[in-house]
């Protein structure tokens, strides 16, 4: 138990090297609407180098692992369980400047404060620079931290640039990755030695903003399960022909299968389940659709996500009777593609607990939610890692360049997180 008297979030060098930080890399990424750094390229490269200077001038002790990850440290070597703060540098093509770095300069500011006031904490702490964790580059996510626990494939290895079509292989061998190592597919960290550990990030949804929370917990990632393509086989006609009994137009019983699966998630919030449908691609045949024609034909995405692997299993097995239901009223027939399935990935519930605590201890709210979105967290806590993210209060959403993330709301994250590793 540490006695850092100041909680950080009222020191005003800490605040000024925050926004130093952001902006100094802001101005390095910039392109011509928003932030740039490429997975395993320039603009990543250039934040990445920009961060291994600063840690240089503040003497902290710098590493990179076989998958050209940068860890941060204050001791040279590390024997003991350490605590690990982390998260990505990359961002989309034109994004924002806050999702990723908001975690990584949080560490960076937590080494920082330790190193300034001569604080040892219980267990060490490194800070963990990850590259490539968004798919918008080379279709792949998470590829820094997958790398860390031997799980990227030969086929993540060959994914191809967006515009390019380069191999990523390619990329992160001239990133300074050891592929020969990465490809034997075994972990490059040891699991075991990680106590904890922690993401900050922004959030990507609009409940912060909603509830008028600066920053809340996250309870946990929520899984996924997809069918890219399912076809729903009617009858084409002449739309002033035929009566509705005699109809079997498709759209009509997708239509009908949504609104049904709507109910569906309406019961399962009101019964406090975690979960959010959606049907993005939702269409008739370009070929032959008309004002005038009954669709006999249409495809359709289902996505379902949940925290809960047992209500993604439950509405999956809805989505399949009510389709055999709507095939006997309407006379139409579904054909389903195979359901990809991404498991969900729980926070440590021991950790939300201290995280609630050292929020409110701080006269923060003690508030928590889940994350729709994937991170690299997810990554650390299905490998068997105790994991915990805070998310930051974040308003225009994310993957764009007006993401807008207030200062003070960053430090509270950071406040919190500093408190949660003294009190460690
Ligand atoms: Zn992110």
């Amino acid at each position: 138990m540490v006695n850092d008297k100041v909680p950080l979030h009222e020191e005003q060098w800490i605040e000024e090297l925050a926004i130093k930080i952001f902006s100094d890399i802001e101005e390095l990424t910039r392109d011509k609407i928003g932030i740039s750094r490429e997975s395993y390229g320039t603009g990543e490269a250039l934040g990445i180098n920009y961060l291994i200077n600063l840690a240089e001038e503040c003497d902290f002790y710098i590493e990179k692992d076989d998958a050209a990850n940068v860890i941060l440290s204050l001791e040279k070597s590390i024997e003991t369980n350490y605590i690990l703060v982390g998260s990505h540098m990359d961002s989309v093509p034109q994004g924002g400047n806050y999702d990723g770095l908001a975690g990584i300069v949080a560490g960076f500011l937590i080494l920082a404060n330790l190193k300034e006031k001569k604080i040892r904490t219980s267990l060490p702490v490194k800070v963990l620079v990850l590259r490539g964790e968004e798919s918008a580059w080379y279709g792949k996510n998470c590829i820094g931290s997958k790398a860390l626990f031997g799980l990227l494939s030969l086929e993540d290895l060959n994914s191809t640039h967006r515009t390019t079509g380069n191999k990523l292989s390619k990329a992160m061998d001239a990133s300074g990755a050891k592929l020969d190592v990465i490809k034997k597919s075994i972990p490059i960290i040891n699991g075991q030695k990680i106590e904890v550990f922690i993401e900050i990030h922004i959030e990507q949804g609009p409940i912060l903003v909603d509830k008028d929370w600066p920053i809340a917990i996250v309870t946990g990632i929520r899984g996924n399960y997809r069918h890219h393509k399912i076809r729903c086989k009617g009858d084409a006609g002449h739309s002033g022909t035929i009566p509705r009994y005699l109809r079997k137009d498709s759209v009509f019983a997708g239509a009908d299968l949504i609104t049904r699966m709507d109910d569906h998630w309406n019961t399962i919030e009101q019964h406090g389940g975690d979960l959010v449908l959606t049907s993005g691609i939702f269409h008739t045949d370009v070929d032959n659709q008309a004002m005038s024609r009954i669709p006999g034909e249409i495809l359709f995405s289902f996505e379902s996500r949940s925290q809960d692997v047992s209500t993604l299993d439950a509405l999956e097995g809805l989505l399949r009777s009510e389709c055999k239901t709507i095939e006997r009223e309407r006379g139409v027939h579904f054909e389903f593609d195979n359901v990809i399935k991404s498991d969900p990935a729980e926070c440590n519930q021991e950790v939300v607990e201290k995280l609630l605590d050292a929020s409110e201890s701080l006269g923060f709210s003690r508030v928590s939610v889940a994350s729709g979105a994937t991170h690299d967290a997810a990554i650390f806590s299905n490998q068997g890692v105790k994991t915990g993210m805070i998310f930051i209060r974040n308003d225009k959403g994310s993957h764009n360049p007006d993401e807008r993330m207030e200062i003070k709301d960053f430090m509270k994250s950071v406040s919190t997180l500093n408190k949660f590793i003294n009190d460690y």
